[in-house]
C-alpha cells in the first residue's frame, strides 16, 4: 500500500492549491493555470493500426478528472479520447459507443479484404 500523493499546483486565479491524487494520475501537473483548469492525468494509450509503413496511431486515451471544472461532467474520472488533434471527453456510455462503432467499422475491413482477395483470385486467372 502505497501513501496517497499530493501536489501543489500554483493556479493563476486561486494560490497555491493541494491536491490528491488518484493512483492512476501520472503526478505531472501544470503549473500556473486557472484553477478550474486543473487536471489528473492518467498515461496515454495509443491504439495504433499496422501500415506498411510501420504502426500509425488512430486514437489516443487517457483517464482524467478536471476537480474544480466549471462543466461537472468533467469533475469525475473520464476517459479524453484523442481523434486527430482534438481531444474528446468521453464516459462509460460513450466509450462503449466508441468501441461499437470500431467493431462495425472491423467488419467493413474485413469485407473490403475479401473484396480485394476476390480481385486478385481473378487476377491471377
Ligand atoms: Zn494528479
Amino acid at each position: 500500500m502505497t501513501a496517497p500523493r499530493t501536489v501543489t499546483v500554483q493556479t493563476l486565479d486561486h494560490g497555491a492549491v493541494e491536491l490528491r491524487c488518484p493512483d492512476w494520475c501520472t503526478g505531472e501537473h501544470e503549473q500556473d493555470v486557472h484553477r478550474e483548469d486543473i487536471s489528473h492525468l492518467g498515461p496515454d494509450q495509443p491504439l495504433t493500426l499496422p501500415t506498411r509503413g510501420g504502426p500509425v496511431t488512430n486514437l489516443v486515451t487517457a483517464l482524467e478528472l478536471r476537480p474544480y471544472a466549471t462543466d461537472l461532467f468533467l469533475r469525475t474520472v473520464f476517459v479524453n479520447v484523442e481523434i486527430g488533434a482534438d481531444w474528446y471527453p468521453t464516459g462509460l456510455a460513450g466509450l462503449e459507443a466508441m468501441a461499437d462503432v470500431l467493431a462495425e467499422q472491423a467488419e467493413q475491413l474485413r469485407e473490403q479484404a475479401r473484396r480485394l482477395a476476390l480481385l486478385l483470385q481473378e487476377g491471377r486467372r
